[in-house]
């Protein structure tokens, strides 16, 4: 024989109805015999809840919500029940709804609602849906009949979670089935006390009723059948990457429950436990997949743990004081104070020195708890030998489950490890003492990135994803979107990484997208699906979504996108970027930035704020940070200024070349943004920072090339015929400098603390003399490169090399996240 039990979401409509109907002609087919509990119609008992407080608080709103729910019952019985038997099946429905209103009109005149009467109220929800569908099963010519399971299920008088007396209910369901020989349609989740009163089993109990008759008629399995593939390795619907596990042990299936893990309610395992009857999770709507089967054996799972669940919502009771060091039993004083009001604790840690002692609950009984301990401890707090107990709230637990963490060293180091590197700050832990599992209670706000990470760490850390939020989709940033779809297979296979766009935004429209948007492909769905760009919004959203191995990569050359660079590392997001502004704006925003970012265990990496893809600043911060001192820093810092000047030669009209930049695309709009040496004022600017020193803009004295009498012209036309009156000036610099056999650079240069920027002429010797094109040069003297400096040179501008910098950029900063 089998139990197969269908859940609220397995029977939400007619159509769902008749498709479990076809899994139990299968399933008789197969077994010959079986018993089947149903719960009631999906989220009838929350709704049975909701109309039953209204009416105890007097409101009328009860009475539409009660309709609603008697129209939605009596339509699915229409479409569900062959019409010749309807009338009669009808007549006992509104009967059992008219009994279900009257009392609900009772709670409402009397403005009370006892848990007693809670309880009766929710018996509706199962013995309406077991009913109606053991007259769908007749009339599909099964040989059914409706057994509604207060008649056998005996209980205390704890309404609300009663307690079941296994031994009685056993007998009375053994001596039923001995004289019921046809399939028994079962109500799930409630039974009846000793004086006949109605009870229920705790919410998600339907399951617990079918391990109860499972093991009171020593079935072969006890089968729940559910809307997933089984008991998966988190909540797929918290965690998208989770998988359905092929089989655990009761103990660990008991555990991930205790832990909120809803598809199996947590009392379900003892009694198939102690009968030693496999439970077996199955989906309705897959029903052809194997499932989860939960049993005694601890299987062959190539991962070192099984799962990880989580409570969204707990409060934390913190009792703390000098009074408890070393004073035997003031632990268990508090133990049973709450134990006396029913007060279920899901986990307690103590610090090794004894001074406090935290208590998770669920919220609803955080007063009443903190009442019943202050009231235990009187004498104690009134002489200040402990605090008054504290309550902290939204948090929520997260619990590693599994039989082989016992054997595998590490797994906390793991778990603190992916927190941590996720900012998810870690409020109490606790470790069962059976050692299958690892508990943290942490901000609730960080429930859904802590669960992708711990599941990427533990399931997936052969491979990692790393979620990208994309700002700009101009020239660099769409470069380097191409570039990323290029190698998406590359990094997969020989990195295993995964590089998803998650976000994306332009000066037009913006998309976040927790699923990715196809980098080979963006501008449809950002034109399709997205919204106005709204800075706010986005991050906002981006902080909300709370992914893990989040990065922002600013394409932008935004102020305004800078300016949110430090609450963005605030929310443990890493930033990379080749937007200069925020280096070389104050220092104090600069080393706010960089402070951020080691205090949340993020990066924030910009190698393209100088010289592109060069290995400039990486190169300057391994030297630093080895110790190594930089006595000098020269260089050619502008691809455009570096063109103008390499091809500054005989016969050339400096005017002529800067046109020809211009015409190249080589130069800004307007060439006197190049000219006056700023942009690479704010490179050498952000170098020496790099060396560690607290310089700011202004510090750095800087050469402007663009001459006096042009720097006012209102339009570009009118600043090149300007630009051409200083044609004889540049030419006579570039003569004088021939003569001696120099030529004429724009450098950069800091020594001795100070920074500044001129046009210079260099010898043949100099490594800068033989620049070409637009290349770049830095020339870097140390302490340990006294005399023959580290010279880095080659292309430093253009959207290839700088998205491909960017790019790499990404890969380091993925490199450390988990
Ligand atoms: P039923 O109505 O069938 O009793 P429930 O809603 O009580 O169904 O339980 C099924 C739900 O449990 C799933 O839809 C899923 O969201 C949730 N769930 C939580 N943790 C897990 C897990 N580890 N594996 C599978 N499902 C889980
Ligand atoms: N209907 C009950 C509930 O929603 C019992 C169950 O579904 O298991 O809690
Ligand atoms: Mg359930």
């Amino acid at each position: 024989m089998k139990i197969l039990k269908f859940g609220g979401s397995s029977v939400g409509n007619a159509e769902k109805i008749k498709n479990v109907t076809e899994i139990i002609k299968q399933s008789i087919k197969e077994n010959k015999k079986i018993a089947v509990i149903f719960s009631a119609f999906h989220k009838v008992t929350d709704e049975l809840i909701k109309m039953s407080q209204s009416a105890s608080e007097a409101n009328q709103d009860y009475l539409e919500m009660f309709k609603k729910l008697e129209d939605r019952h009596i339509n699915i019985a229409r479409q569900v029940l062959a019409v010749k038997n309807q009338s009669s099946v009808l007549a006992q429905l509104k009967l059992n709804l008219n009994e279900l209103e009257d009392v609900l009109h009772g709670v409402y005149l009397v403005k009370e609602l006892s848990p007693r009467t809670q309880d009766f109220i929710l018996s509706f929800g199962e013995r309406l849906s077991a009913f109606i569908i053991s007259n769908s099963l007749k009339d599909n010519n099964l040989d059914c009949e409706f057994l509604d399971s207060r008649l056998l299920i005996k209980t205390d008088e704890t309404f609300g979670n009663a307690k079941v007396d296994l031994a009685l209910t056993y007998k009375n369901i053994k001596k039923y089935f001995e004289s019921h020989s046809k399939t028994q349609i079962i109500t799930g989740f409630i039974g009846s006390t000793f004086n006949n009163e109605t009870s229920t089993l705790g919410r998600g109990g339907s399951d617990y009723s079918a391990s109860i008759f499972g093991a009171a008629l020593n079935v072969k399995e006890i089968e729940i059948w559910t809307d997933v593939d089984g008991v998966l390795t988190a909540d797929p619907k918290k965690v998208k990457k989770a998988f359905p596990l092929k089989s655990m042990t009761y103990e660990e299936a008991m555990e991930l429950s205790h832990f909120g893990a809803k598809v199996i309610h947590p009392p379900t395992m003892q009694p198939a436990l102690e009968k030693k009857i496999p439970i077996r999770i199955k989906n309705t709507f897959n029903p052809s997949f194997e499932g989860t089967i939960i049993n005694g054996k601890s299987n062959s799972h190539n991962f070192s743990i099984k799962g990880i669940s989580s409570i969204d919502e707990i409060a934390l009771l913190r009792i703390q004081g000098g009074g408890m060091i070393g004073v035997a039993g003031i632990a268990q004083r508090i133990f049973t104070a709450l134990a006396s009001k029913q007060i279920n604790i899901i986990l307690i840690t103590q610090a090794s020195s004894e001074h406090s002692l935290c208590i998770a609950i669920m919220p609803k009984f955080a007063a009443l708890a903190r009442k019943a301990i202050q009231e235990e401890l009187y004498y104690e707090i009134k002489e200040k030998l402990i605090y008054e107990p504290l309550i902290e709230n939204n948090l929520s637990i997260i619990a590693v489950v599994g039989e082989n963490m016992r054997k595998t060293p590490g797994i906390s180091g793991k778990v603190f490890q992916a927190l941590g590197k996720n900012g998810v700050n870690i409020v109490a832990i606790a470790q069962g003492s059976s050692e299958l599992n690892i508990s943290t209670v942490i901000p609730k706000d960080d429930e859904a990135k802590a669960l992708n990470a711990l599941h990427d760490a533990f399931f997936l850390s052969i491979a990692k994803t790393v979620n990208l939020y994309v700002v700009g989709t101009g020239l660099i940033g769409s470069t380097l979107l191409n570039q990323i779809t290029n190698q998406a297979e590359f990094l997969a296979r020989e990195y295993l990484l995964n590089v998803k766009v998650i976000g994306l935004a332009n000066s037009r429209k913006m998309l976040i997208d927790s699923n990715y948007i196809d980098s080979s492909n963006w501008e449809k769905p950002l034109f399709d699906k997205g919204t106005k760009t709204n800075l706010d919004a986005f991050i906002d959203e981006m902080k909300k979504l709370n992914m893990p191995n989040s990065i922002f990569v600013d394409c932008t050359a935004s102020d305004k996108v800078v300016a949110r660079y430090k609450e963005i590392l605030d929310s443990s997001i890493s930033i990379v970027t080749p937007n200069k502004k925020a280096n070389s704006s104050s220092f104090k925003y600069y080393q706010e930035l960089k402070t951020a970012a080691i205090k949340h265990n993020v990066r924030f990496l910009y190698e393209t704020n100088v010289g592109a893809g060069l290995p400039i600043i990486s190169t300057l911060k391994d030297l630093v940070s080895s110790g190594d001192k930089v006595l000098k820093i020269e260089g050619v810092l502008s691809g455009t200024l570096s063109f103008i000047f390499n091809s500054f030669t005989k016969g050339k009209v400096f005017s002529q070349i800067v046109k020809e930049a211009k015409a190249k695309g080589y130069t800004e709009p307007d060439p006197r943004e190049d000219l006056k040496g700023q942009d690479v004022a704010r490179k050498l600017l952000i170098l020496a920072r790099e060396t560690g020193l607290s310089l700011e803009l202004e510090d750095i004295k800087v050469e402007n090339l663009v001459p006096k009498n042009a720097r006012q012209s209102k339009s570009v036309e009118d600043f090149f015929k300007k630009l051409e009156l200083s044609d004889n000036y540049f030419e006579s610099k570039r003569k004088s400098a021939e003569k001696k056999g120099n030529a004429i650079r724009y450098i950069a240069l800091l020594e001795n603390d100070k920074a500044k920027i001129t046009l210079q002429e260099v010898n043949k010797d100099h490594p800068f003399y033989s620049l070409s094109g637009s290349d770049n040069i830095l020339a870097l003297t140390t302490k340990h490169y006294q005399n023959r400096p580290i010279v880095i040179k080659g292309p430093g501008a253009g959207a290839d090399v700088t998205a491909a910098g960017v790019f790499s950029d990404i890969i380091r900063t993925s490199n450390y996240l988990s």
